[in-house]
C-alpha cells in the first residue's frame, strides 16, 4: 500500500493513529500502526467502518483482532510490506518530532516578541503601576513559555520512546523475514543477501570464498518410512549442527537453501580447506542417531552429500551456485555421504 500524504498530513495521521492505539490498548507494532494509520487517514472506508463498529461494541483490539483486520483488508500483509510500513512509520514519527520542534520555535519567536514589547512598555512606563503591569505580563509570559517547554519536552520524550520501540520492531520484523521458521537458521532470502555481501567483500579484499551446498540423502524414503514430522525433526537437527559447527567461525554463514538442502558460505578459504570443514560437518551429521525422545524409538541415522565451489571474482553468483550444485550432484552419483569439490568434478569429467 502506498501512502502519499504530505509530511504535515502524515504527521497528523501518525499522531492520531498512535493516540487511538494507546486509547484502545493496541500493541504498537509496525503492522498495527499501518492498520490504524490507514483507518485514521480514511483511505479504506470499509476498514474504518469495521473499526468503528468494533469500538462502539466495545470489542477489545487484541493482537488476534488486529491481525485478522489486516488479513481482511490488506492483501499484501507479507513481511515485505510490514518492513516497508515500519520504515514509513519511522519516517512519520520523525515527522512528528519535526512538527514539535517547529511549534517550539514559533513559541520561542512569539515569546521573544512579547519580551521585546514588555521591555518597551517598561522603558516607557510613566508610573509605578505601568511598570508593575509590564513586569507582571513578563512574568506571566515567561511562565507560559516554561509550561510550553515542559509540554514540548514530554512530547519529545514520548516520541523518542515510540521511535525506539519502532526501531526495535523494524529490526525484529527484518530478522524474522530472513529466518527459517523450522530450523531457526537463515532462510533462502538470507542466503541470497549474505552471498551477495560476502562475495562483494571477497572481491574487495582479494580473499577467497567457497560455497558449500549440502543435501540430505534419501530423505524422501526417510519421510515415507517415519513420517513428515520426524522428517522435520531431522531438518531441525541438521540446522542445529550447522549452526554449532559454524558458530565459532567469523563470517561462515549457514542457511537453509530449500526443502532438505542447506548451504554454507565459507569466506577466506580455498577448496581443500572448505572440503576439510565440510567433511567435519558431514561426519557430525552421520554420527547422530535419531531417536524419539518420548518412546526411545530409534530411526537410525541420516547422511548428507555436499558439493563445494570456489568463487571466481566477478563471476555471476548463479554460476558459483551452479558449480556447487553440480559437485553435489556428483557426490550423489558416486555413492552419497561424500563431499565433492568442483576440482574433483572437473577431473572426473576429464577422465570420462
Ligand atoms: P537424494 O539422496 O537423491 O537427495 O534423495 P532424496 O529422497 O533426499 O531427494 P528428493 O529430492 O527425491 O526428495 C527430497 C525430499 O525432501 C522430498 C520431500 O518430501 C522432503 N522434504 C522437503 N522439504 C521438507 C520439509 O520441510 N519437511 C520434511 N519432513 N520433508 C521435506
Ligand atoms: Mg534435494
Ligand atoms: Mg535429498
Amino acid at each position: 500500500m502506498e501512502y502519499l500524504d504530505g509530511l504535515d498530513q502524515a504527521t497528523e495521521y501518525a499522531e492520531e493513529a498512535i493516540s487511538l492505539m494507546t486509547k484502545h490498548n493496541v500493541a504498537k507494532t509496525p503492522a498495527n500502526f499501518e492498520l490504524w494509520y490507514t483507518h485514521v487517514s480514511g483511505r479504506d472506508e470499509n476498514l474504518s467502518k469495521t473499526i468503528e463498529i468494533l469500538v462502539s461494541n466495545q470489542q477489545p483490539f487484541t493482537q488476534e483482532q488486529n491481525g485478522s483486520l489486516r488479513q481482511q483488508y490488506f492483501e499484501s500483509s507479507d513481511a515485505a510490506s510490514a518492513i516497508s510500513s515500519a520504515g514509513e512509520q519511522f519516517g512519520n514519527s520523525m515527522g512528528a518530532v519535526l512538527g514539535f520542534l517547529n511549534e517550539a520555535s514559533s513559541g520561542v519567536e512569539s515569546y521573544g516578541k512579547s519580551l521585546e514589547s514588555n521591555l518597551g512598555d517598561m522603558a516607557s512606563a510613566d508610573s509605578m503601576e505601568g511598570f508593575r503591569r509590564a513586569i507582571e505580563s513578563l512574568v506571566s509570559d515567561t511562565k507560559g513559555m516554561q509550561a510550553q517547554n515542559q509540554l514540548l519536552k514530554s512530547r519529545l520524550d514520548k516520541s523518542s520512546g515510540e521511535i525506539e520501540s519502532l526501531r526495535q520492531n523494524l529490526e525484529n520484523v527484518q530478522k524474522e523475514a530472513m529466518t527459517d521458521a523450522l530450523t531457526g537458521i537463515g532462510n533462502r532470502k538470507f542466503f541470497d543477501i549474505s552471498l551477495r555481501d560476502l562475495a562483494a567483500e571477497a572481491m574487495e579484499s582479494g580473499e577467497q570464498l567457497c560455497l558449500l551446498l549440502g543435501d540430505i540423502d534419501h530423505f524422501k524414503k526417510f519421510n515415507d518410512n517415519y513420517g513428515h514430522q520426524i522428517g522435520d525433526q531431522v531438518l531441525k537437527l541438521v540446522g542445529m549442527i550447522l549452526r554449532k559447527e559454524t558458530s565459532d567461525k567469523a563470517k561462515v554463514t549457514p542457511a537453509r537453501y530449500g526443502g532438505e538442502e542447506f548451504a554454507i558460505i565459507i569466506p577466506n578459504v580455498v577448496l581443500d580447506e572448505a572440503q576439510v570443514f565440510g567433511d567435519k560437518v558431514r561426519t557430525t551429521v552421520s554420527s547422530k542417531r535419531i531417536r524419539k525422545k518420548s518412546t526411545g524409538e530409534d530411526f537410525g541415522n541420516i547422511t548428507m552429500s555436499m558439493g563445494i565451489a570456489l568463487f571466481k571474482h566477478g563471476e555471476p553468483l548463479d554460476d558459483l551456485v551452479q558449480r556447487a550444485d553440480q559437485s553435489l550432484y556428483h557426490a550423489k552419483g558416486t555413492g552419497r555421504n561424500r563431499v565433492v569439490t568442483e576440482q574433483e568434478l572437473e577431473s572426473a569429467e576429464l577422465e570420462s
